[in-house]
């Protein structure tokens, strides 16, 4: 080695995958995370799970899927006397998906213990049965600070037992106007608590919102990771009114099966829907007009692969956690090279390859400078008439969503579904994709070749003793 007299090069830090068990977790909370294969913490776990643990308030900053869920769900389970049948720990979260996400994970930690209840309280359902599963009792309670509030000011929730308050996407809740709210769900819990704030960015706000509620908070930041090899990323110079024809091309070229595109506004995204509508593919689009039902159905098409692409703004697309997108496209390169960088860390995850794929205008082009610029990487041009269709077959998702009346309200769960679907269908689990039971319907995912028979016969038989009404979910 050359000058290692004279000059120390600063130490590479190799950053080494820390496993869960060197927490101070309870066995069954560790096998559980073995169960779910979660062996390694990720990178903001690492910064704020010992701290967490140790009591201490935080703050941590990391952005979108860094895995921000998991270490405040292991803080707020370790905090937890699942003998002491009162709300002890309470999630606040800007949307009513993000909610229902939060405390799905949660559910997922906590089921090796015994009876742990969580309750999602979110706006847009109706207040009277939240209110009477309030009164059965709750551990933890996950819901947006507009109906929290609510059921506060009614008397219907008391805090005088919670240990921990979390502020989940801090950033997005101030930015949809939950500012005052926030403050005054957080006056009506204990001032012995501890008090962790979860945030993707740190507008100026947060320090605002810190200083009025956490004690000495740790501040915990994970510098915005660059796109690694794992994300493969092409720039295409196209006509700005070529642009919604070509996410078409780039669509036929790499045929991703599911893909999430990003459109500036919300007009756009209703374009682009029907423009691949009308070139043959399955594409729906998420806008904060829609009502929670459409929302769902919308959501969970995407997720169980019956929908190829999703278009939404990046307001729309905030927080949602989708895995294995093969594909993010920038229908429009955004101005904000942070907002970019957000857009396409959405792929490339677990261990996967993803492209992100960017259209843009000559007038953007600067645009793409400014990326360039400040991720410290070479953009890769690509014409977009090298482009070819890979296949002569049409892009097809390859499940079907099965919409069955009858939900939780029914006590429909998922065995029952599947019961009818081997029984009633003749179907085998290789079948059949997720099933995802809410209020008022069930869906299900099916294999596209074998789903109108299996409808057919299902249509025929019994669910829970009743005869069953369904459709299939396809525009
Ligand atoms: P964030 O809130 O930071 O946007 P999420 O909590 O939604 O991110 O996590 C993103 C994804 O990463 C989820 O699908 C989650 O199940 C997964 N995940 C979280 N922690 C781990 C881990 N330690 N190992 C593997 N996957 C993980
Ligand atoms: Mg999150």
């Amino acid at each position: 080695m050359m000058n290692e007299s004279t000059h120390t090069p600063a130490p590479v830090i190799e950053a080494q995958a820390r496993p869960f068990s060197e927490l101070p977790l309870s066995p069954s909370l560790l096998a559980t995370l073995g169960q779910l294969e979660y062996h390694a913490m990720t990178p903001i776990q690492a910064a704020s799970l010992p701290l967490a643990l140790a009591g201490k308030d935080l703050i941590a900053q990391a952005k979108t899927g860094s895995g921000k869920t998991v270490a405040f769900a292991l803080a707020l389970l370790t905090n937890l006397n699942p003998r002491r049948f009162a709300v002890q720990a309470m999630v606040l979260c800007p949307t009513r998906e993000l909610a229902d996400q939060v405390a799905q994970e949660i559910r997922r930690l906590a089921r090796a213990e015994d009876n742990i209840k969580i309750l999602t309280l979110c706006g847009g359902n109706t207040m009277r049965p939240q209110m009477q599963s309030l009164e059965h009792g709750a551990h933890i309670v996950v819901g947006t600070p507009g109906r929290i509030m609510d059921h506060l000011e009614r008397g219907s929730l008391t805090l005088d037992a919670l240990n921990t308050l979390v502020l989940d996407e801090a950033d997005r809740m101030l930015d949809m106007g939950f500012h005052d709210d926030i403050v005054y769900v957080a006056s009506q819990c204990p001032r012995e608590r501890q008090t962790l704030l979860f945030s993707a960015t740190y507008p100026e706000g947060i320090a605002e919102l810190a200083h009025r509620f956490q004690r000495n908070p740790h501040q915990v930041t994970l510098a915005e990771q660059h796109a690694g090899s794992k994300i493969r990323q092409r720039f295409f110079e196209v006509a700005h009114h070529a642009r919604l024809q070509a996410v078409g091309t780039l669509l036929r070229h790499y045929r991703p099966e599911s893909t999430l595109a990003f459109c500036n506004t919300k007009q756009q995204c209703r374009d682009l829907v029907d423009e691949l509508t009308r070139q043959g593919f399955q594409a729906l689009t998420l806008n904060g007009d829609m009502d929670q039902r459409e929302r769902d159905q919308v959501l969970i098409r995407f997720a169980n692969r019956s929908c190829s692409v999703l278009v939404a703004t990046d307001v729309a697309a905030r927080g949602l956690d989708i895995a294995d997108l093969e594909a993010v496209i920038n229908v429009d390169v955004t101005p904000d090279p942070e907002i970019h960088t957000h857009r396409i860390g959405r792929t490339g995850r677990a261990d996967r390859d993803g492209w992100a794929l960017s259209l843009c205008s000559s007038a953007d082009r600067r645009r793409v400078d400014n990326i360039a610029h400040s991720t410290g990487t070479e953009p890769e041009w690509q014409a977009l008439d090298s482009l070819v269709p890979a296949s002569d077959e049409p892009l097809t998702p390859p499940m079907v969503t099965l919409q069955i009346l009858g939900g939780r309200k029914e006590k429909i769960r998922p065995g029952d579904v599947m019961g009818a679907l081997a029984g009633e269908a003749g179907l085998t689990r290789e079948q059949v994709g997720k099933i995802t039971v809410t209020d008022q319907s069930t869906y299900v995912a099916l294999r596209r070749e074998i789903a109108t028979d299996a409808m057919r016969k299902l249509a025929a038989g019994k669910l829970k003793g009743k005869a069953v009404k369904l459709r299939a979910l396809e525009d």
